[in-house]
């Protein structure tokens, strides 16, 4: 619905056209009492999203107002609902308490607008999950590639930025996953348009430039460190969203720090959705990566852990030192327990600092940040006695990062908070008795007049005869004596009393004595209120000055993904890999960890997972795999993805020993990949990918490939296949797995030296095919792809007749290939750098038939009746 010309608009209405003009592209939630109300096009919206009632309030230029309303102590569960079906919403409270005799509204400020990615509350946000706006511009030069990227989590206050080329956009926004990204369209792929805001456009450098400087209170940003254009432009543009979203103030964030992309492994997009890293693809993170590997106990480790594994390093030290610690933990006798039984006790503290930075701080913020504190007092004394010289340096990283870092911050905070906190700062009862003498004082005065109030209530009941006199307190008039209106009766004419209120059964009186209290106890709670919110005011500014905090809460989480890793690594099924600068690749009884879980969790006693070993040492670095659909070829091309990915993490991997040269790109290509959303066909998506590998992969990467070809008229797939298989074994020389139904491949196996063949172990058994999930070396020998349909469901008659029609497809093929003619050679020697295929279809044919010859094995008979074979295919 449009929006209606403002004319003529009643004054609150009027106040309501301002505030929504400030904002026209959110969702105005103005505060009406005890509800936030919806009018208009807002209200349709919102009624329709939240399945509420929709109702009209008064009219506008003779049309009734559409309006919904939600109560505001279930704001956040409806502000929740909105937010995840992609709306902003405004919020538009009172900024004045009512007076008496008040005319026209109430003043009214937008005091916040939400959007995805600048979410505070746990109720909003996911736990385990960083939660970021993502900033993107280039530098304004037109012949530029590079693209500045900055990225806040306001939720914790972190704050990083980055340069790349513009090719590695894509990969940078599938690591990132951000919530929410400031960017002007056309430099954003389309996929990720839904998470797009509406933005102002960016700023130039040198506007962006004194943005940050001011925002950060430096007079230069140089101060801060050094950025090129690109990234003071995303980084103004980040900062003043998330300033903009909090009506002004700025909440507490990090400086931006320069994140170098050269020490992570490259995960094109492609790669990241094939191997289903953090989530699958319908968002879930049951069957991902990351839900096989989790072991963490808290959200901030579990944060942690998703960007370990999103982007996993290139650094053998750094792997190792990540390594280290964990199997260090693992060996000192009984520390895994005691350390996760501290850590299950420490709450969220990055996420309570972002609400109190940004003035939302809640009695339970400020208990979290003494619990961390706690936490991390009782981790460093369990840690140091068993520390020395040789323990691993990020171990003793930790417990220096650790040991009393806010000691006198804990003191105040365990002396100042209560025992039982209320939910709300306003509930009172937040600062503990005995903290503050003055606060005691009104606090004792307010109870004090409490029981004077009692006493006055059996004096006065005995004074005039009535049993069931009592004194409460009413919303309106304050404390009252309340009688049943038949007793009411009797008081009327008591010159003392001043009658109140009556109804049908009560009859309520005041007198001065009970006035005068009255005027104490509120007088007296007032105080006490208005200085316990400055107690904790001053609490949360403690808190704000004290930087140890972040480290505190960074390494606590490093604590709990390192003792994750430990755990996994319990039991022995998990190893610790040797990683070197090499290009060594070896995993012995390797296992694809969610595909292991997912068949444990059927329950099938018969099932389990068979292990594979996989090896690509340099002179055998390309593995041709053969074998018939459903042999679990995917599965051994993921998981071995999945262990690069585990281990340069720092994970420990499913294997009984792994040995891994570090890989710098990995890519897999595993599983249909349907793009057409993107009008592209299966088929283009699939060239375009094999042409991304083969436009980037390199002799230090890791290559997994699944059917390439497939999409395509046979032939052209199998030319397609060969020369990329070619390519990459002989150009590029990348480490490479590549499965094919094409079993024609096998041949090249006598050409490419180092290239070796394997199949998927499949056993016929009475007419019956068993998948044995094996890695053998060898090609397959058939397809089983009717055996296959059958196992699907396909009705037996038409398994039957597709049977039929296969034999005798096969005899005509035998016998065309009788009258075919011959192509040219079609390789040059040992080593293949070009591919010769012929368009000729008796090319294979003869492929074949030179392949299947052992000339060593020949006698020179037997050699001669192979070369009158040739010439009759010839
Ligand atoms: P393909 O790619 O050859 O069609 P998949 O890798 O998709 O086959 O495997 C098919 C199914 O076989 C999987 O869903 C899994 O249940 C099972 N499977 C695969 N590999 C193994 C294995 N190593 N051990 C046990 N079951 C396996």
């Amino acid at each position: 619905m449009p929006l209606p010309s403002a004319a003529n608009a009643t004054p609150s209405m009027a106040q309501w056209f301002d505030l929504k003009n400030q904002e026209p592209e959110a969702l105005l939630f103005f505060r009406m009492g005890d509800f936030y109300e919806l009018f208009f096009g807002d209200a349709q919206a919102a009624a329709m999203a939240l399945d509420i009632a929709l109702t009209a309030r008064g009219n506008h230029n003779g049309e009734p107002i559409p309006m919904c309303g939600v109560p505001v102590a279930a704001a956040p569960a409806y502000l929740s609902r909105l937010i995840r079906r992609g709306f902003r919403v405004a919020v538009a409270e009172q900024t004045q308490t009512p007076q008496k005799g008040q005319k026209g509204p109430l003043s009214r400020a937008i005091v916040r607008v939400v959007s995805p990615g600048t979410l505070t509350e746990d109720e909003l946000l996911e736990a385990g999950r960083a939660n970021l706006l993502l900033a993107i511009a280039h530098n304004g030069q037109k012949r530029s590639t590079m693209i500045g990227a900055a990225w806040i989590d306001i939720s914790t206050g972190a704050f990083e930025t980055t340069s790349v080329q513009a090719t590695a956009l894509e990969e940078l926004l599938a690591r990132l996953d951000a919530a929410e990204i400031l960017a002007d369209p056309d430099l954003i792929p389309p996929d990720h348009a839904a998470r797009l805001a509406p933005v102002p456009s960016s700023p130039t450098a040198e506007t962006a430039r004194s943005l940050v400087a001011r925002a950060y209170g430096v007079a230069q940003v140089d101060a801060l460190g050094d950025f090129p254009d690109e990234q003071a432009i995303a980084c103004a543009m980040a900062l003043s969203y998330v300033q903009r979203s909090q009506a002004g103030a700025l909440p507490r964030l990090s400086r931006p720090v320069p994140q170098g992309i050269s020490g992570v492994l490259g995960i094109d997009p492609a790669t990241r959705a094939s191997l289903d890293v953090l989530r699958t693809r319908d968002g879930e993170t049951k069957y991902s990566l990351f839900g096989a590997v989790s072991r963490t106990v808290t959200a901030a480790g579990s944060r942690l852990l998703s960007q370990w594994l999103a982007s996993p390093s290139t650094d053998a030290s750094e792997i190792v030192e990540r390594q280290a610690a964990w199997v260090w933990l693992l060996d000192v006798p009984g520390l895994c327990g005691s350390v996760s039984d501290i850590l299950k006790r420490t709450p969220d503290p990055a996420r309570a600092l972002g609400r109190i930075s940004s003035g939302r701080g809640q009695p339970r913020d400020l208990a979290s940040i003494r619990d961390t504190l706690i936490a991390a007092n009782d981790f460093t004394a369990l840690l140091q006695p068993v520390c020395d010289t040789k323990t691993p340096p990020l171990i003793r990283a930790l417990v220096a990062g650790l040991y009393g870092r806010a000691d006198s911050l804990l003191d105040r905070l365990k002396a100042a908070l209560a025992p039982d906190l209320p939910p709300k700062i306003e509930d009172g009862g937040v600062i503990a008795p005995g903290f503050d003498p003055e606060l005691d004082h009104f606090r004792n005065l307010r109870d004090e007049s409490r029981r004077i109030v009692a006493a006055l209530q059996v004096r006065l009941s005995e004074q005039y005869g009535i049993s069931n006199l009592k004194i409460r307190h009413h919303a309106q008039l304050g404390y009252v004596i309340e009688v049943p209106s038949a007793a009411g009766t009797k008081l009327r004419d008591k010159p003392e009393l001043a009658f109140r209120q009556g109804t049908a059964s009560l009859a309520r009186f005041s007198n001065d004595e009970l006035a005068d209290l009255d005027r104490a106890i509120l007088e007296a709670a007032d105080k006490a209120s208005t200085l316990e919110k400055r107690i904790f005011s001053e609490l949360c500014s403690h808190i704000l000055s004290t930087p140890a905090l972040d480290e505190v809460a960074e390494y606590l989480a490093l604590a709990d993904v390192l003792l994750g890793c430990a755990r996994l690594a319990e039991g022995g099924e998990w190893c610790r890999p040797e990683v070197t600068d090499g290009t060594e690749f070896e995993l012995i009884s390797c296992r694809h960890p969610v595909v292991e879980a997912a068949i444990a969790e059927a329950g099938n006693p018969e099932a389990r997972f068979i292990p594979n070993d996989c090896a690509l040492p340099p002179e055998h670095r390309a593995m041709l795999l053969t074998g018939p659909n459903m042999a679990g070829k995917s599965t051994f091309l993921r998981q071995t993805a999945l262990a690069v990915i585990l281990a340069q993490a720092g994970l420990p991997v499913p294997a009984k020993k792994a040995r891994i040269g570090i890989v710098d790109r990995l890519f897999s290509r595993v599983g249909g990949a349907d793009d057409l959303a993107r009008g592209r066909s299966t088929f283009m998506v699939e060239m375009t990918e094999t042409a991304a590998i083969l436009n980037q992969a390199g002799p230090r990467s890791l290559v997994v490939v699944d059917e390439i070809g497939r999409g395509t008229a046979t032939l052209d797939g199998l030319s397609i296949a060969w020369a990329t298989l070619e390519a990459l074994h002989t150009q590029l020389g990348s480490r490479t797995i590549f499965a094919t139904h094409f079993h024609e491949l096998g041949a090249l196996v006598e050409f490419l030296p180092r290239l070796a063949a394997y199949t998927m172990a499949v056993k016929e058994w009475r007419g019956e095919v068993i998948f044995q999930h094996e890695v053998r070396p060898g090609a397959a020998r058939k397809s089983w792809g009717l055996h296959v349909a059958k196992l699907a469901g396909i009705p037996t008659s038409v398994v039957n007749r597709a049977s039929k029609l296969l034999t005798s497809f096969e005899k005509e093929q035998a016998h065309a290939r009788a009258s075919l003619p011959l192509f040219d050679a079609i390789v040059d020697g040992s080593d293949v750098t070009e591919s010769a295929l012929s368009e000729n279809a008796s090319s294979m044919d003869l492929v074949n038939a030179v392949s299947a010859l052992k000339p060593d094995e020949l006698s020179p008979r037997e050699a001669l009746a192979a070369l009158y074979e040739l010439k009759r295919i010839l």
